[in-house]
């Protein structure tokens, strides 16, 4: 019993880790998943890494082919089209629930998070993970549980999109974090409205800096 208890608590420590490899780029969309090489690299038996390859595989990270293996799943231009199009509905709605429920104190933190941006320009990964924060903030602000992991599964495939974050691209920060501001501008008036509008605008704008990326990668 004990045994199965560590294997199943090293299990969600392999996907944990494999998770964040994934994210990083360490493990590119494309790459080769071993069982093996990973057994070896997070220094624990093939058994809980085949169990977070398989938790993988159901959220659609990872994909198996019969004769090849295991690999990081690659998203097409279609599904990452889709994915942004989805995206542009769900943080638009977010956004509009937000500029309805958020409290004084919600608006005010989304505030702060834009003007401590203002001081992050030039550092693409720590725009990258404010960025996730600031979005999460608004999904908490909006009082939607179902919307919410919604938006919390899209996430996961989110960290599939081909090359780095669109924030190392040259003026999509500034650009992004005046279009953070326009939405958190909205919230503080609570103009729904708006508040949909310029989410909606935003991710339209991520989307065309990340087809740029793709095209010159
Ligand atoms: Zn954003």
């Amino acid at each position: 019993m004990k045994a199965s208890e560590a294997e199943r608590s090293s299990g969600a420590g392999a996907y944990e880790r494999l998770l964040r490899a994934i994210e990083e780029g360490e493990l590119a969309p494309g790459s080769r998943l071993r069982e093996a090489e990973l057994a070896e690299r997070f220094q624990i038996s093939r058994t809980p890494v085949r169990e977070a390859l398989g938790r993988l595989e159901a959220q659609g990270l990872v994909a198996h082919e019969p004769h090849r293996g295991a690999s990081v799943a690659q998203l097409d231009y279609g599904q990452v089209s889709e994915l942004y199009d989805l995206r542009e509905v769900l943080e638009g709605t977010a956004a509009r629930l937000a500029a309805i429920h958020a409290s004084a104190v919600e608006t005010e933190i989304l505030e702060e998070m834009v003007a401590r941006d203002r001081t992050l320009l030039g550092d693409a990964p720590a725009l990258a993970r404010t960025n996730r924060l600031f979005h999460r903030q608004i999904h908490g602000a909006a009082r939607n549980r179902f919307l919410q992991s919604t938006l919390e599964t899209m996430r996961l495939s989110l960290v599939l999109l081909p090359g780095a974050t669109t924030l190392a691209a040259p003026d999509r920060a500034a650009e992004s974090l005046a279009e953070h501001a326009a939405i958190v501008a909205a919230i503080r008036v609570h103009d729904g409205d708006a508040a949909e509008a310029a989410a909606r605008a935003h991710i339209r704008a991520a989307f065309k800096a990340r087809i740029r990326i793709w095209q010159e990668s």
